[in-house]
């Protein structure tokens, strides 16, 4: 067995995951042969009833990509001009983007220490009669709930919308994120666990509210009865989806056997910890995500120095009102800031052979192991 590969940072290891073949080639000319490409292409019901299944909910609709999911979301509380939506201040900008799209004023809110569950006193502080929605986050695929927070809204009657882009079968509490809030809202861009190049999609139980989400993201169905956009999936996208929805699963178990492996390496007293979890509830691995004890910034150059640069390095993430576009709306979030300072993320997927994840084990042990 070679374990000579040398990584640095001028390489750094691939964070997305290419699925094995599972024969989409065939789904697609499947598609192609019926001749109808768009999201009137039969495949459509079929991809939405096999991802209502396997997240166990009542109604799925596919859309064209997780922004459009929040926006439609976000849109179906009626979010527009002169109304508030609640954020979390570690969200990345796409989470945000769709407050903009309504023209609605996000107010960024704390996460609790050490957790990226808002802040349930925060969140009641900054609650007013125009706020339309609360966004939680489960970042990186990492439980973001706290139970109080339900138990806040439900006499207000806000909702809440889950942004689990990054969660696809991120257990919380026995349930899938996404099927915890209102309404979940997931991504299929080529970076995110389930992937159709681009795309997305809405989970609720509430049948109502799925007709109305499925009006709007279908132009009302050209009734002329109500206002809709276009976000519509592509047959040929439904049809990838519907394919790779069945190694979801397996995906999943090796990331965390993988993510398990890498654990397993970390000196008990040394730098770096995992984030985290409550008991019971398990991440999906999206990343492996590690707290640093001290000198985060050493350690983050360190490890981006070995071909691991986490999230800040490699996609300059920040807390969201540290983002130009954000500043106007920037409040003391000092949990939010020290998470975001202090957090590393690991790639940890199946695309990542044995020897690699070995590497990477003993490599963050080594890294972890220094200046204690
Ligand atoms: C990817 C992502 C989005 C946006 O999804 P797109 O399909 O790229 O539009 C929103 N929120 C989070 C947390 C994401 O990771």
């Amino acid at each position: 067995m070679t374990t000579s590969v040398s990584y640095d940072a001028s390489r750094p290891i691939d964070d997305r995951y290419l699925p094995p073949d599972c024969d989409e080639l065939q789904a697609v000319r499947d598609v192609l042969d019926d001749g109808r490409l768009s999201g009137g292409a039969a495949v459509l019901p079929l991809y939405e009833r096999a991802l209502a299944r396997w997240f166990g909910v009542p109604h799925a609709v596919a859309v064209n990509s997780g922004s459009s999911a929040l926006h439609a979301a976000l849109v179906a509380f009626k979010t527009g001009p002169g109304t508030e939506v609640i954020v979390p201040a570690t969200a990345p900008l796409p989470t945000v983007m769709p407050v903009l799209t309504c023209g609605a004023t996000p107010v960024v809110v704390d996460t609790l220490p050490g957790s990226l569950a808002l802040d349930p006193t925060d969140v009641e502080r900054k609650l007013t009669v125009r706020t339309r929605a609360v966004i939680t986050l489960p970042l990186w695929g990492y439980p973001a709930n706290d139970h109080r927070l339900a138990a806040l809204l439900a006499p207000t009657g806000v909702p809440i919308v889950e942004d689990a882009c990054q969660a696809h079968g991120t257990e919380i509490a026995g349930r899938y994120a996404g099927t915890l809030g209102r309404v979940g809202c997931f991504s299929t861009h080529d970076r995110k666990l389930l992937s159709t190049g681009e795309g997305g999609f809405l989970l609720t139980g509430d049948r109502e509210l799925a007709a109305r989400l499925d009006d709007y993201t279908h132009l009302g169905h050209l009734r002329g009865a109500t206002h809709g956009v276009n976000y519509k999936l592509a047959g040929p996208l439904a049809a990838i989806g519907l394919r790779r929805l069945e190694q979801l699963d397996a995906q999943i178990t090796q990331r965390r056997a993988n993510a398990r492996a890498i654990l397993d390496a970390l000196p008990v007293d040394g730098r770096l910890r995992e984030l985290h979890s409550a008991n019971g509830d398990q991440p999906n691995y999206y990343n492996l995500v590690l707290v640093a004890e001290s000198s985060p910034a050493l350690i983050a150059a360190e490890l981006a120095a070995s071909g691991l640069p986490p999230d800040s390095v490699r996609y300059g993430y920040r807390p969201l009102h540290k983002q130009p576009l954000f500043r106007a709306y920037a409040t003391e979030c000092p949990n939010a800031e020290m998470l975001a300072a202090t957090t590393l993320q690991l790639p940890c997927h199946p695309g990542m052979s044995p020897e690699t994840i070995e590497w990477v084990a003993r490599r963050t042990a080594a890294i972890a192991r220094r200046g204690t």
